[in-house]
């Protein structure tokens, strides 16, 4: 057990909940008043933005795998490797703001950017608690990361996952959902979705006599008293719309539970460690995949859009090997360093 008190456990897996089968779903209950359940709150996009796009070690033109997400000014962060405060520099969406980094395992190619980029918040003025997500053994790797970063200017809070079943978290307005990883080490495949609530009726809200300046509030899916009733947004609301899902998995074996996971993605990002072929007995061994089997995750899963990542450093040019994995699956690209794209609400 890690002693000192820089950092505060806010979630974690309950004993029974571990003990519960890969298939169970499980809601986490976050003792933290500031992870409140999604609002709802009608939203119009998401940004997002490929830092780097190598897995192992970085290259001199190319960063280890990390996503940014940017989403009403907020932003989450999914794997910090060696460097990674660089081409998240580089993207001038600032550090301050960095609200949240996600873990997907602790192989140190997707975290031993962490005590650097740690310093560089603080040195960005940020004064507000970050929360760090991951897998069992978040703590023991952040005290084990942070004995060079000693003291940080804002509060550190964790919470941690279960890698044996699904889990869905609510972090301000964005469900973070989590999905076991086939890998060497435990780890967690996420989902990042913005719900969206349905339209609002006008009719209906007037047939309740709810003043007009009071519907903004139920717009933001909060409940409103008028006359002494209780008025809730499902009464002057349609049923929910399409929202945005975005999923990242890396570093992965494919896995029949994977496919449910990122069903009707919007974007699914996919680690593709060997574009070759022939390299598929590798795959197995070191428990990764081939750009076909990522490509044949992203057609059986029904995404709309798959970019390529973490690509072997042996892997210097991946777009030779595009082909056989659009053979598969058409919508694939490969994903390179500081790769963009926002994604807004359908209509
Ligand atoms: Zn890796
Ligand atoms: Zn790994």
């Amino acid at each position: 057990m890690v002693g000192t008190k820089k950092w505060v456990v806010v979630a974690m897996p309950h004993e029974e909940d571990i003990k519960k089968s890969h298939k169970a779903y499980n809601k986490l209950e976050i003792s933290d008043k500031e992870a409140h359940a999604c609002k709802r709150k009608e939203v119009a996009m998401i940004d997002i933005c490929l830092l780097g796009s190598g897995g192992v070690i970085p290259l001199p033109n190319r960063w280890l795998t990390s996503l940014l997400v940017k989403f009403k000014g907020k932003m989450l962060l999914i794997d910090c490797g060696e460097g990674t405060q660089i081409p998240l520099a580089m993207t001038k969406w600032g550090f301050k703001h960095l609200d949240a980094i996600l873990f997907t395992h602790y192989h140190a190619d997707h975290v031993a950017g962490l005590p650097g980029l740690l310093l560089t918040i603080g040195n960005a003025g940020r004064v507000v608690p970050l929360t760090l997500i991951g897998p069992v053994g978040l703590a023991e790797t952040f005290e084990g990361l942070t004995v060079i970063a000693p003291t940080l200017p804002y509060a550190i809070k964790l919470i941690i996952l279960p890698t044996n079943y699904f889990v869905e978290v609510a972090f301000n307005d964005i469900c973070i959902k989590s999905n076991p990883i086939d890998h060497t080490l435990p780890g967690l495949a996420y989902s990042i979705e913005i719900k969206r609530q349905g339209k609002f009726d006008a009719m209906r809200a007037k047939k309740h006599n709810i003043p007009v300046n009071l519907w903004g509030v139920l717009q933001n899916g909060e409940s409103i008293t008028v006359d002494d009733s209780v008025i809730t947004p499902d009464m002057v609301l349609g049923a929910p719309r399409k929202g945005i899902k975005l999923c990242y998995c890396t570093d992965s074996r494919p896995t029949d539970s994977m496919v449910d996971f990122i069903k009707d993605a919007d974007l699914f990002i996919c680690e593709g460690m060997y574009g070759d072929q022939t390299d598929a007995s590798k795959a197995v061994n070191k428990k990764h995949m081939l750009f076909t089997e990522a490509a044949q995750l992203a057609k059986d899963g029904g995404v709309k859009e798959m970019w390529l990542t973490h690509y072997s450093p042996s892997l210097k040019e991946p777009e030779l090997f595009v082909e056989g994995a659009r053979d598969v699956f058409a919508r694939t690209v490969v994903g390179t360093d500081l790769l963009c794209k926002r994604i807004c609400f359908e209509d």
